[in-house]
C-alpha cells in the first residue's frame, strides 16, 4: 500500500465506526487541489534538468492548509497526497484552525550545490506562489529541507504578494522563525512518551529505546529522551545503524554526527544495517525517517511493545493489523509528531501579531496542546474500545466533518 492508500484505509476504518455515510466519506477524504509543477534547472555545469513538483492541498475547511515541503528522489503525486490528507488528521487531533496540504520536489538534494537548491527552491515558489500564502497554505520544513530552504521560500513568495513572514514556517530565528521550531518534533515526541509511560505505569529512565532516522525528528527526540533517563540502545540514518545494548552515549553520539554528518562510525555502539534497528530488542521503537518502514514483510522482526510514530506513515496498514493483534501499542503519527505543526502555528501567529514569544511561552503552550490531544485521544480509545490510531482519526473526522458540513457543501 503506498502512503495515500494506507491514509485513505485508516480514514475510512474510523469513518466506518463512526458512521458518517458516504456523502461526508467522500467529501472528507477527496483532495481539493492538486498541482503538479515542471522545474527546468540549469546546473553549475551547464547540463539542463528538470524536476517535477507538487503541491497537494486536501482540506481548508478549519483554516488555511498546512503541510511540509519535502525534497527527496522518492517524492510522488501518491505520497504527497496521503501526507496531505494526514495533515488534516493531524491538525485537527490538536485542534489548530489549519487544513491539511503536502508539497515536494522529486530530486536527490545532496548531488545539487548550494546555489543550484536555492534556484530550484525559488523555480517551485514561482510555480505555485498564487495558491500558497498566510491565509491559503503555508509550506514548513520536512525531509531534507530546512529553515534556509524556508528562508528562501519566504523570500520568493514575498516579490510576488509583498513582505509576508507567514507565508511559512520553520524559518531562521533571526527571519521571523519561532524559539523551539527546530526541536518542536521531537519535544512533541518527549511529552507524548512520558504520557504513554506515565499511563502504562512504566518508567522512563532506564527505558530501552531504538530510533530510526536521525534527521530534525529523531535526533531531537533521541537527545530528549535521554535527558529523561531513558536508555537509547540503538539509533540508525540512511547510511547505517548502531547497536549497544548498554546504551550509547548520545552526547557523544551528537559530537560524533556534528564531525562526520552520520551516526556512521561512531565507536561507542556496534555498527549494523541501518534495517537491523527496527528488530533490536527495545521496550520502545521510535520510526522516524520516511513512510512504510514497517511492512507485513519485515512487521514479525519487531521486539518493541511500544512504537510512537515520530515519522509520517511509517507503518502499512498489514503491519499494523499484525502488531496490534500481538498486543504492541502504536502512537499514530497524527497525535505522536504533531508537534511540529503545532509550533509552526505558534510561529505563525506570532508573525501575523508581529511579536515574539520567549522559550517559556512555546515550550507551556506545546506541552498543553499535546497533553490534551493524547487525553482525548486515550478517552475515546478506552471509551470506544478501539486503537489510538482509531480514536485519534475519529477525534480528528469529528471536528473536520463538523466544520464541513457548517460551512456548507
Ligand atoms: P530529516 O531529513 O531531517 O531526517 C530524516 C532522517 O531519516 C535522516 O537522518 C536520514 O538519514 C534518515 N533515513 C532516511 N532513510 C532511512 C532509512 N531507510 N533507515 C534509517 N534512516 C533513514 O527529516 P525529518 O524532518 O526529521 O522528518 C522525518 C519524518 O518525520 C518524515 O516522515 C517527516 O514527514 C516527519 N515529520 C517531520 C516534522 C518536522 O518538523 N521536520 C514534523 C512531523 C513529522
Amino acid at each position: 500500500m503506498n502512503c495515500a492508500e494506507a491514509t485513505s484505509y485508516y480514514f475510512k476504518r474510523a469513518a466506518k465506526i463512526m458512521e458518517i455515510g458516504d456523502r461526508i466519506e467522500t467529501l472528507l477524504n477527496t483532495p481539493l487541489r492538486e498541482v503538479k509543477v515542471q522545474l527546468a534547472l540549469e546546473l553549475e555545469s551547464g547540463e539542463v534538468r528538470t524536476f517535477v513538483g507538487y503541491r497537494i492541498q486536501h482540506n481548508n475547511s478549519r483554516g488555511p492548509m498546512k503541510g511540509g515541503l519535502r525534497f527527496h528522489p522518492s517524492v510522488t503525486h501518491e505520497e504527497m497526497l496521503g501526507l496531505a490528507s494526514l495533515m488534516t488528521w493531524k491538525s485537527a487531533v490538536v485542534n489548530l484552525p489549519f487544513g491539511g496540504s503536502q508539497g515536494g520536489i522529486a530530486v536527490e538534494p545532496t548531488q545539487l550545490s548550494h546555489k543550484e537548491l536555492e534556484r530550484l527552491t525559488r523555480k517551485y515558489v514561482d510555480q505555485v506562489h498564487e495558491i500558497i500564502g498566510p491565509m491559503r497554505d503555508i509550506p514548513a520544513p520536512d525531509v531534507n529541507t530546512n529553515p534556509q530552504v524556508m528562508a528562501w521560500v519566504m523570500d520568493q513568495y514575498s516579490k510576488y504578494h509583498g513582505h509576508s513572514p507567514a507565508s511559512v514556517t520553520g524559518k531562521p530565528l533571526d527571519l521571523y522563525g519561532s524559539r523551539g521550531r527546530e526541536a518542536a518534533a521531537g519535544r512533541g515526541l518527549q511529552i507524548i512518551t512520558r504520557e504513554v509511560v506515565r499511563e502504562l505505569g512504566w518508567n522512563l529512565s532506564g527505558l530501552r529505546v531504538a530510533v530510526q532516522g536521525f534527521g530534525n525528528v529523531g535526533s531531537h527526540a533521541t537527545r530528549l529522551l535521554y535527558e529523561d533517563g531513558a536508555q537509547v540502545v540503538a539509533v540508525s540514518d540512511v547510511q547505517g545503524g548502531l547497536i549497544n545494548p548498554e546504551g550509547i552515549d548520545v552526547v557523544a553520539l551528537f559530537e560524533h554526527v556534528k564531525r562526520q554528518g552520520s551516526v556512521v562510525g561512531f565507536e561507542g555502539a556496534h555498527a549494523v544495517r541501518h534495517e537491523d534497528v527496527l528488530g533490536v530488542d527495545c521496550d520502545l521503537l521510535l520510526p522516524c525517517a520516511l513512510s512504510g518502514a514497517i511492512t507485513a514483510s519485515n512487521q514479525a522482526s519487531i521486539r518493541a511493545k511500544l512504537i510512537i510514530e515520530g515519522a509520517n506513515g511509517p507503518i502499512d496498514p498489514e503491519a499494523d493489523e499484525a502488531l496490534l493483534q500481538r498486543g504492541v501499542i502504536i502512537v499514530p503519527d497524527i497525535l505522536a509528531n504533531a508537534g511540529g505543526v503545532t509550533v509552526s502555528y505558534f510561529e505563525w501567529v506570532q508573525n501575523n501579531q508581529q511579536l515574539s514569544w520567549d522559550d517559556e511561552r512555546v515550550s507551556s503552550e506545546l506541552e498543553r496542546t499535546m497533553k490534551e490531544a493524547f487525553t482525548k485521544v486515550a478517552a475515546l480509545s478506552r471509551g470506544r474500545d478501539v486503537p489510538l490510531r482509531t480514536a485519534a482519526y475519529i477525534l480528528a473526522i469529528g471536528r473536520v466533518g463538523k466544520a464541513t458540513v457548517l460551512r456548507g457543501v
